[in-house]
């Protein structure tokens, strides 16, 4: 923001302008000594503000002199440097309470898959070597069997995504072929994920059936022919159609599609291994039920409500997976160590039923209560009270937090937040600068307030948050 020194040209030609602007070298010359940063950012940094300062003078905008002089542009070149230091990739405080957050990497990894990461990222290991044999091993074989346990299904493959998982399976059971689905489930998930581009780029052909709102068994039925290839259930997730709504369950789909031989695919989105009805969210089939129902083929994703790493977790019937792995296309597509390290990690963790609301944070903060969202915005509201006194008012409110990653879109989870109410700043001024913050805050504003759903804010950041606030009221103005 130059707003402050937007003094007219006073009198100075382009020219003239253009004559205060020094060389690159004279410029790197003020500010070589004074940082140890490598040269080459250094000179882009340098080049960077002659370059803008230049073509702001070309174009007209008023320039004043002194943004010319050795004084500004050297603190100039000090802003720009810190912030090319920076890395691109940071760390931010979710304060948005949607918990699976797409934008801000969906699930957080728990301690044990985090020690898996770092080891196998620093070291070799048998990513693809049996040690058994001595021989060639499958990258898959290290999450198979604990994927079969866990879930009852037969054969086990990982991807990397579910958009990934679904293509992939579509183009192996069903290219040039017919896939039924349902018209209520031609669902468009987040950004390019959408169910009709996804079919058509997987070369199946879509046979759409039933109506928005109401899909019936014969209508599967009477769509079916000699050049169909599967019947495809689809999660919509991130919508819900109500009033006059008719879906055929997955137990009849497989009743129906074994009767003509054709397998049932279900992208089941999210993929939950344990029901969250307990927590007050609406029922949603796990996927053990999913598997248990005699479905086909089931994908879904690792970092939405399983809450591992990214990935596109494809499971089902031996026969219709060992045809998948043998895809050229499934090479394209595979996981790397980090993820597999990362989903062994959460996969071993769901072996202990009683802990994993502990132990794995997407789960741990869904099922928090919402007395223990409330201790910790009153234990932030302590520390930002006396110091912020005279710059906003602050209580503490209830909100609805989201699940997110389009699971149970229409549902809230009771919550807390901090609710500020700046005075010496505007909410969308607020909202910037905690933005903006060496540690972004991510926040909502809402009827005029600035909230913070304390549900997604770890314990261990609740003393840097309170200081991104204070800094944002009374800190240096960036
Ligand atoms: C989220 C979602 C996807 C895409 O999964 P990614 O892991 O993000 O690729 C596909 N289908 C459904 C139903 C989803 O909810």
């Amino acid at each position: 923001m130059s707003e402050q020194k937007k003094k007219p040209v006073a009198g100075r030609s382009r020219q003239e302008l253009l004559r205060l602007i020094p060389k690159v070298d004279e410029f790197l010359g003020w500010v070589a000594d004074s940082t140890l940063a490598p040269r080459l950012v250094v000179k882009s940094v340098v080049r960077g503000i002659l370059e803008e300062r230049r073509q702001a003078i070309l174009g007209g905008e008023p320039v004043a002199a002194s943004e010319l002089s050795r004084q500004a542009l050297v603190e100039l070149f000090a802003e720009r440097l810190a912030r090319k230091l920076e890395p691109n990739f940071r760390t931010v405080i979710n304060g948005t309470g949607v918990v699976v957050h797409t934008n801000l990497g969906r699930s957080l990894l728990p301690e044990a898959a985090m020690a898996m990461l770092l080891q196998v990222g620093a070291r070799y290991s048998n990513l693809e070597f049996d040690l058994e044999t001595g021989k060639r091993g499958s990258r898959y074989s290290l999450v198979e069997e604990l994927l079969c346990e866990l879930t009852g299904a037969e054969a086990a493959l990982v991807v990397n995504n579910n958009a990934a998982a679904v293509m992939l399976v579509l183009e192996t059971l069903a290219a040039g072929r017919e896939v039924v689905v349902s018209r209520g489930q031609l669902v468009e998930i987040g950004g390019s994920f959408r169910i009709p581009d996804v079919m058509a780029k997987s070369g199946a052909i879509m046979v759409e059936v039933g109506a928005t709102n109401r899909t019936h068994l014969r209508d599967y039925q009477a769509a079916i022919n000699d050049n169909t290839a599967m019947l495809l259930k689809v999660h919509t997730s991130n919508f819900k159609v109500i009033g006059f709504t008719s879906e055929v369950p997955l137990a009849e789909l497989v009743a129906l599609a074994g009767e003509s031989g054709l397998p049932v695919m279900e992208d089941l989105g999210s993929g939950c291994f344990v029901d969250l009805s307990r927590f007050g969210l609406a029922k949603e089939p796990t996927v053990q039920e999913v598997v248990a129902a005699g479905v086909d083929v089931v994908t879904f994703s690792g970092d939405k409500l399983l809450g591992g790493p990214q990935a596109g977790v494809i499971l089902g019937k031996r026969c219709y997976i060992e045809k998948i792995k043998r895809n050229p296309m499934n090479r394209a597509l595979r996981i790397d160590k980090f993820t597999l390290a990362g989903l062994e990690a959460i996969l071993r963790l769901y072996f202990d039923e009683e802990d994993i609301f502990a132990t794995i944070p997407t789960l741990a903060m869904l099922s928090q209560p919402r007395e223990v969202v409330d201790r910790r915005a009153r234990r932030l509201l302590r520390q930002i009270r006396k110091p912020l006194a005279e710059h906003c008012r602050v209580v503490v409110a209830d909100v609805e937090s989201r699940v997110g990653g389009g699971a149970v879109p229409e549902q809230g989870l009771p919550s807390r937040a901090l609710a500020l109410e700046p005075l010496t700043l505007s909410v969308d001024q607020l909202e910037r600068a905690l933005r903006l913050a060496s540690l972004p805050v991510i926040g909502r504003i809402e009827d005029g307030r600035y909230l913070l759903d304390m549900r997604t804010v770890a314990d261990g950041e609740v003393a840097a948050l309170a200081r991104c606030l204070i800094d944002a009221f009374v800190g240096r103005k960036r």
